[in-house]
């Protein structure tokens, strides 16, 4: 009875022994997954800050040598579209191929691989390419793991390590663990080549987008233009073939009526052809500006002093509120004149009989502000931006009666910005506009 009992105990100890063997090995392998998964949940971690295929792949490369405990190691990825390899992350490595791209011998041996394996010296020289510096360098790495980097069942890159720090072999556990890393790797890589085409794609059709843009503004600039130079065409030709015509039978004085407006239409063309010119000059930098130290107050002045005729006769008061002095800094003098020339016969021209005109200048420690206030007719909302824009007139009562062209605020505009200036409009419809100019100052002083 005794014996029984004691032989049931024994068979339960080896019965619980076995058990334990077996919850051992299982938690054996448990610990290795939650190694693994943990390995792998630091890389995507890790990766997941940033879509650069070469940031992306040394942060890779330095996490798997760290897992392993490795000093030397590399990532090279293939290019298929360029027939090369690429060393793309390293470590460890004492040669740089200077963006050279690896010559493709020192591959061709491992590109067929489809596991990870140790590579042999013998594979390198089997391969015809031990005299490569990279082949070199490999044959300097005592033992060296290959990882395919496989997308497709195609090899697109490869990881490959050099030993372990603490002399460990690579055990089947390890290499199992690399494949499952360099199938994150490839999953890595075709996301950020995708994000990367896509950035491409995105900026491909953002340039399309500003060329089709450019191209129906172009269209639309030279519809203008012929536009614009077709009504003073068509009255020139109407009045001369009238004058032709009826030359013996008119009186004289519809005769100087016709050619004086032959003579304003041809001005009107001489004035439209000149602006055009100037500003595609000034637009394309073709005109230089001749920057050098002036004296704004004085320009100003001089302008005000042009104009001052032209605004009495519309009893327009011209105001100047301007500093004792602006010290003197580099611009073009006749540029900004004929900047302010065009503010200020703007301003005349769009002021009712009298309005006031206001010019202030200001300067602080970067910049010198300037600006010409009327009290006109002001500018609609819609209007503010376009006014910059070539032969944009807007449609009220005063720019029926006073002649333009609709080019001089663009051209004004373009002076501005060769000087690295800003130019802007405040405006209120029947309570008037002011025009502000800002030139950069110290950055010319100096
Ligand atoms: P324009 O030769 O017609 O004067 P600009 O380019 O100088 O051409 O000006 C464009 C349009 O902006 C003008 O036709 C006018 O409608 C408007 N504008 C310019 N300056 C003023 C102003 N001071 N007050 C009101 N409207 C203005």
């Amino acid at each position: 009875m005794k014996n029984e009992t004691s032989a049931a105990i024994q068979t339960e100890n080896e019965q619980l022994k076995h058990r334990l063997d077996e919850l051992e090995r299982q938690k054996f392998e448990l610990d290795k997954k939650i190694f693994e998964l943990k390995v792998l949940y630091d890389i995507a971690r890790e990766t997941t800050t940033t879509q650069d295929l070469k940031t992306m792949l040394k942060v890779f490369l330095s996490m798997t040598m760290g897992t392993f405990g490795i000093v030397k190691g590399l990532i090279t990825i293939y290019h298929d579209d360029k027939l090369c390899w690429e060393l793309i992350a390293s470590s460890g490595i004492d040669f740089t191929l200077d963006g050279k791209p690896i010559d493709i011998a020192a591959f061709q041996s491992f590109s067929q691989v489809k596991e990870a394996q140790l590579i042999s010296d013998s594979c390198l020289e089997d391969a015809g390419c031990a005299d490569t510096t990279f082949c070199q360098w490999l044959q300097s790495v005592p033992l060296k793991i290959w990882t395919p980097i496989l997308a497709d069942n195609q090899v697109i890159g490869g990881i490959c390590l050099g030993e372990k720090i603490s002399g460990e072999e690579y055990y089947q556990e390890n290499l199992n663990l690399l494949s499952i890393i360099a199938t994150n790797c490839a999953l890595n890589i075709r996301n950020a080549r995708l994000f990367q085409e896509n950035i491409e794609k995105e900026r491909i059709e953002r340039e399309n987008r500003e060329l089709k843009r450019l191209d129906k503004k172009k269209n639309e600039f030279v519809n203008m233009v012929a536009h614009e130079l077709r009504t003073p065409l068509t009255s020139i030709s109407g009045f001369s073939e009238l004058m032709m015509k009826k030359a013996e039978t008119k009186p004289r004085e519809s005769l100087v009526k016709f050619s004086k407006i032959i003579f304003q239409e041809s001005d009107r063309l001489r004035r439209i052809i000149n602006d055009l010119l100037d500003l595609s000059r000034i637009k394309s930098g073709k005109v230089e500006m001749e920057k050098m130290p002036n004296d704004l107050k004085t320009v100003i002045e001089t302008a005000c002093d042009n104009v001052q005729l032209t605004a009495e006769k519309k009893k327009i008061v011209l105001y100047r509120d301007l500093p004792a002095s602006i010290p003197s800094f580099l611009f073009d003098k006749d540029k900004m004149t004929q900047v302010m020339l065009n503010l200020l016969s703007n301003s005349i021209k769009y002021t009712r009989e009298g309005g006031t005109i206001t010019v202030t200048a200001r300067t602080t420690d970067s910049v010198v502000r300037c600006e010409v206030k009327d009290t006109g007719v002001g500018i609609p909302a819609a209007d503010l931006k376009k006014v910059f824009e070539e032969f944009h007139r807007v449609n009220n009562e005063l720019s029926k009666i006073e002649r333009g062209t609709g080019l001089g605020l663009s051209i004004t505009k373009s002076i501005i910005e060769a000087h690295d200036g800003r130019i802007w409009v405040e405006s209120q419809e029947e309570i008037g506009s002011s025009f502000f100019f800002e030139l950069p100052y110290k950055e010319m002083n100096q």
